[in-house]
């Protein structure tokens, strides 16, 4: 990066963030420093200001909102309350394994353990209970993916008092050739989204303007435009990105979805994808082995998958959140961006797939596997999501039966190194690649 706008990005970090902001100082600090010898990416800089935001909300006494990974921030864009997605934190530590502490001190209070709690959002207990989590204004989460998830936040909001808002998540399908059609699901969702508007204008004084919305879901669909195209540009062989490379876009559009930082990054990452397609080259050299991981990653080992590359010329295509499939939608009039929002919440990554009947993520699965060429699945299943290590093993079953690609699912935290180790994953894949799947 420029040393001028090294050293602008330095500046602008200076000052108090106020004590309950140390930790996100501290990783707005880390992120920045390697930057100094860097590309300036449209991803990089979109993450420097998803820290310095919420720094700035708070000099400048705008209202913060904490929310869950699975809840775009389209909403709060357009009411001008700084939105902090709480999963940058609890999972952003994992990494360098500083949430081992937090998810210790978690057992030691007696908030739940690895398998029954998610270490997703558990840790964000134990940061509030040492002073040490951010403190927002206000609190909005979802009743979905899973209860352990809604369970956290809750106890979040018990023990702080902040006002929450609850968004119910509807079981059903809106499209009318889906067999789990219910023609009230999308009104359901905007009805509890007019809800929260109103909710938050109480809250914080602030008006909902329309033009604003107007703006942002514009911004928000011409972002999804762009990850359309790129998710159609990895159906390529060889696939011409690298395995983590999807999962950006899920970042861009959970934490800045319906701001020009979004249209950027995915921008960016659209031609990136384009021109190498082009020129024919892979994310991987020689590519072997086209991997479909319909789960998340290890959040503990950065490493993994450039393991897998390495080992085996295998590509990861895409993970569950990265496999972001939100379609663009018309949004000419303020209702339609109502609808558009709604569609949104109900199709995001993971949402989407998992929050119905078991047949979404089957459907799901069958096209990823053929859509993308996949060799193999592979499926880490994370111990707390109980609701879906079931559904893991009945699609195995049917992807066998529909395309006699197999699987792998093995248990684990993906949060916690200390549960199922790196090279204990690592022999479970070499044994499945070398002895399954060539
Ligand atoms: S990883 Fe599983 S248990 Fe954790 S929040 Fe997501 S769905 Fe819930």
């Amino acid at each position: 990066m420029d040393i001028e706008l090294f050293n602008k990005y330095k500046k602008l970090g200076r000052g108090n963030w106020g004590k309950d902001l140390t930790i996100w100082k501290t990783m707005y600090t880390a992120f920045l420093s390697p930057l100094r010898n860097a590309e300036l990416t449209p991803l990089n800089e979109m993450f420097l200001n998803i820290f310095l935001d919420i720094f700035k909300a708070r000099k400048e006494g705008k209202p913060i909102i904490m929310h869950p990974f699975n809840y775009e921030p389209e909403l709060f864009f357009t009411m001008e309350i700084a939105p902090l997605m709480q999963e940058v934190i609890s999972v952003g530590l994992a990494p360098f394994h500083m949430n081992q502490p937090y998810i210790d001190f978690a057992n030691k209070i007696g908030y739940g353990d690895n398998p029954t709690i998610c270490n997703a959002q558990r840790p964000i207990i134990s940061l509030l209970m040492q002073g040490a989590a951010p403190m927002p204004d206000l609190l909005c989460f979802l009743s979905t993916p899973c209860n352990s998830l809604s369970m956290s936040y809750q106890v979040f909001q018990n023990l702080t008092g902040i006002p929450s808002f609850n968004i119910d998540i509807p079981y059903w399908a809106y499209e009318q050739e889906n067999d789990y059609y219910d023609d009230k699901t999308v009104d359901y969702i905007i009805s509890q989204t007019k809800n929260c508007v109103n909710w938050m204008e109480n809250q914080t004084k602030l008006k909902f303007k329309e033009e604003n919305f107007k703006q942002t879901m514009d911004l928000c669909n011409q972002a999804r435009g762009y990850v359309l195209e790129f998710n159609e540009l990895l159906k390529a062989v060889p696939c011409p990105v690298t395995s983590q490379t999807g999962f950006w876009n899920f970042m861009t559009m959970v934490t800045r979805g319906g701001t020009l930082d979004a249209v950027k990054t995915t921008k960016w990452m659209r031609d990136e994808a384009a021109e190498n397609v082009k020129n024919g080259i892979g994310g991987i050299p020689n590519e072997k082995i086209r991997i479909a991981w319909p789960y998340t990653h290890i959040f503990y080992d950065q490493a993994l998958l450039t393991w897998i590359e390495k080992t085996f010329n295998a590509v990861v295509i895409m993970d569950l959140l990265g496999h972001y499939k939100v379609l663009p939608h018309d949004t000419s009039t303020i209702e339609n961006c109502y609808k558009s929002l709604a569609k949104g919440t109900l199709d995001a990554s993971m949402v989407g797939k998992c929050r119905g009947p078991i047949e979404y993520y089957i459907q799901y699965m069958i096209n990823y596997i053929k859509d993308y060429k996949i060799d193999c699945v592979i499926m880490p299943m994370h111990f707390a999501c109980k609701h879906v290590s079931i559904m893991g093993q009945v699609t195995s079953e049917a992807i066998k039966e529909e395309t006699g690609i197999p699987s792998l699912i093995f248990g684990c935290d993906s949060y916690d190194s200390r549960e199922v180790t790196s090279e204990a994953i690592k022999d479970k894949i070499s044994d499945f690649v070398s002895q399954v799947v060539i």
